[in-house]
């Protein structure tokens, strides 16, 4: 059996109570995992879950480590399924295949700086730049490489 409803691609906040449920909290890294993973879904025009795989370039720790939780949760590329892989590398990428399309999705380097600075802020701070976050033009968050090959 197997789901039969494709993943979102719009950011609603039934797929962050998800993700909050899943990972335990909301914090501004799982809310990029979502929306990298939603950007990976519309550009591959993907359904979800199966035949798509993932690899996630980030140091593997937390809080950055978190983006991985918001991916699997918007994605369906679970480490149940092994449609995901975890390459611990500096910055916040992640490249996805479906069939023949292929893209990348990389947090632009001013996104992941004032990130970091925000935690220095306190939880009020963090909360009203989570909201930013899920409003940003995905152009303001993301470089994204597209590639039908
Ligand atoms: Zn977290």
């Amino acid at each position: 059996m197997r789901v039969e409803t494709p993943k979102l691609r719009k950011y609603t906040s039934e797929l962050e109570e998800k993700g909050i449920e899943f990972h335990g909290h909301g914090g501004p890294f799982m809310i990029i995992g979502l929306r990298v993973g939603l950007a990976a879904l519309r550009a591959l025009d993907a359904f979800g879950w199966f035949e798509i795989s993932c690899s996630v370039f980030l140091p593997w720790s937390p809080p950055d480590s978190c983006v991985i939780d918001g991916i699997q949760v918007s994605t369906g590329c679970t480490m149940g399924k092994h449609n995901i892989e975890v390459v611990e590398e500096l910055g916040v990428a992640a490249e996805f295949t479906s069939g023949d399309k292929w893209v990348r999705i990389q947090l632009r380097e001013e996104k992941l700086l004032e990130i970091k600075e925000i935690f220095d802020h306190g939880d009020d701070a963090v909360r009203e730049y989570m909201d930013n976050l899920v409003l940003a033009p995905v152009s303001k968050l993301f470089r994204i490489e597209f590639k039908n090959c």
